[in-house]
């Protein structure tokens, strides 16, 4: 983990991106923050593992509408036996069908 990632950047909780506006706090925030470094900060769009992949999409299309920029994060499960994760899975591990996920 880059710690630097959370002490730069900000986190918007894609479930809730829906409710946001233009005035929303952590929308406003970001745009002020933003054009006080120029630009140069990291929005990162958090999107819950579990997430349909329809809802993601509509929730990436609503962040481009009120955030200048931002970066979509896509919790992966990570296999607990093996460690696994180059590619999203729900319960088990394509590798070695683990069910232990972290
Ligand atoms: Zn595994």
């Amino acid at each position: 983990m880059d710690a630097d990632f959370y002490t730069q950047g900000i986190k918007i909780d894609a479930s809730k991106i829906f409710d946001y506006t233009n005035k929303s706090e952590p929308v406003s925030e970001c745009n002020k923050i933003s054009r006080l470094l120029n630009g140069g900060l990291l929005v990162t769009l958090d999107i819950a593992k579990d997430t349909k992949p329809q809802d993601i999409k509509k929730s990436i299309e609503k962040a481009s509408e009120l955030l200048p920029s931002f970066k979509p994060l896509r919790h992966a499960a990570i296999c607990a036996e093996c460690g696994f994760k180059d590619e999203p899975f729900a319960d088990k591990c394509p590798k070695c069908k683990s069910p232990h996920t972290v």
